[in-house]
């Protein structure tokens, strides 16, 4: 596959994929609401060996997942899933065509239920070891 190449608003950040995404969905949980300042966002999983990062970024963690930012201009990129084998790319970032959204995961937290035809998981999925509780939107 031809890389996909991820910039920060201002372009100090690139961010370059080099392998397709193991999974992508939202995810509602307050951890992710605080750190975005938004009710939900959108996670593309990749292996972190396929995710390059050039330029200048700042971590930051709220409770348990570092999160990286542009120095300059602050745009949210990515987090980094404690154990090191996983990054999750903002999937807003992604070109349009790229993200495709399996799932909503962390709902039971949500602030903002979005009502389409994807599961809305009440906590992780059992692709993450969860359960298959959903919400009922
Ligand atoms: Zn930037
Ligand atoms: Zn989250």
């Amino acid at each position: 596959m031809d890389p996909i190449e991820v910039a920060c608003n201002c372009g100090a950040v690139i961010v370059r994929l080099t392998a397709l995404p193991v999974q992508q969905f939202y995810c509602h949980c307050d951890d992710c609401q605080r750190a975005a300042g938004s009710p939900y966002i959108g996670v593309a999983l990749f292996p972190a060996g396929a995710v390059q990062v050039h330029g200048d970024t700042d971590a930051w963690t709220l409770r348990a997942m570092p999160r990286r930012r542009c120095r300059a201009c602050g745009t949210q990129l990515l987090g980094e899933v404690p154990g090191g084998e996983i990054i999750g790319v903002r999937g807003e970032r992604l070109p349009v065509d790229a993200f495709k959204p399996q799932f909503h995961i962390h709902c039971r937290h949500a602030r903002l239920p979005v009502k389409d035809t994807l599961p809305h998981y009440a906590g992780l999925p059992p692709e993450f070891g969860g359960s298959d509780e959903r919400v009922a939107w």
